[in-house]
């Protein structure tokens, strides 16, 4: 994961002797005493996490549009990927955009939207799917040619099933009733398939972490014995989506991202280099408490882009 050993003895050569850049000596410096001993040249494409990276809720990270500029004039590839399945592409391009930011509908990768493409893949048009989500997920279900048979019905002490459901996809829904959890355990029992768009427990909040998809998951879980396929960090899935979007590789992609649970850990698993930012979630302590090892750390996306700006320098 952490490279060859040409890449380590070619950077410990190159990088701090000739150059008097107080960066690239404090960069080097960080990386040896991390052990990671090579610069960030094999970098090509990055995958970015957003909350925690590229901002906090409404208030975006110092220098979000210099970020992107700097990647665009270095040819470094980027995506978005993110496990919220209850937002849909569009609302993170005007989100960008009210941060001064352009950005493709193409780079933002949802769980939902990722979620929906994979089932795609083996379902045909038309399949029927008992969704647990709020309007993304099941926008992103339509979109790709599933039928979602929710019918909410708050009159009934039992669910009405439906005949032929053959998928229940479940995600972080704030309206989420016990109906709805009767019927997808319902579905479940009768032979359908499980699947989550992520398995995130909480969600932080200004009150403190709130449950999230993967506690609604829990709940089918507890009541079926069946455990779902999920599609979000840190499962394969998602990432293996962002580096095709990419027409990138292992090799050449970095995933960047504030949580070791979920972006660091997929990342080591997919075998992308990871990078934690400590903007966000995770603090260097954490590292040791985790087990969980990025290949490197950043404070933010602006020392991310002069690192890049370094390495891509020499
Ligand atoms: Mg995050």
């Amino acid at each position: 994961m952490i490279g060859d050993g040409q890449l380590c003895k070619r950077a410990i050569i190159t990088l701090p002797s000739t150059r008097s850049n107080r960066s690239a000596l404090h960069i080097a410096a960080t990386r040896l005493r991390l052990g990671y001993n090579y610069p960030m040249q094999h970098i090509r494409n990055l995958v970015l996490d957003m909350d925690g990276v590229l901002w906090h809720g409404e208030t975006p990270m110092p220098g979000l549009p210099a970020f992107f500029d700097g990647l665009r004039r270095l040819a470094i590839g980027y995506v978005m990927a993110t496990n919220n399945a209850t937002k849909i592409t569009t609302q993170y391009v005007e989100r960008f955009a009210r941060f001064g930011v352009t950005m493709e509908p193409w780079r933002i990768l949802c769980s939902a939207e990722v979620t929906a493409l994979y089932l795609q893949r083996s379902y045909p048009a038309g399949t029927r799917v008992f969704v647990i989500g709020d309007s993304g997920l099941q926008s992103a279900m339509t979109a790709h040619g599933f039928v979602v048979v929710n019918q909410p019905d708050y009159s009934m002490r039992l669910p009405q099933l439906k005949p032929d459901v053959a998928l229940v996809v479940a995600g972080m829904s704030h309206t989420v009733r016990y109906l709805d959890f009767a019927e997808a355990v319902s579905y479940i029992n009768r032979g359908a398939t499980f699947i989550g768009t992520n398995g995130d427990i909480t969600f932080p909040t200004e009150i403190g972490p709130l449950p999230g998809a993967g506690s609604l998951l829990a709940l089918l879980t507890t009541a079926t014995g069946v455990t779902p396929t999920t599609i979000g960090k840190p499962g394969p899935i998602m990432f293996e989506e962002a580096v095709k979007r990419l027409g990138g590789s292992v090799e050449n992609t970095a995933m960047v991202g504030d949580r070791l649970e979920t972006d660091i850990l997929g990342a080591n698993n997919a075998e992308l280099t990871s990078i934690l930012v400590l903007s966000g979630i995770a603090q260097r302590d954490d590292i040791a408490t985790s087990g969980i090892t990025p290949d490197y750390i950043v404070d933010d996306i602006d020392e991310l882009l002069n690192q890049l700006k370094v390495a891509h320098a020499t």
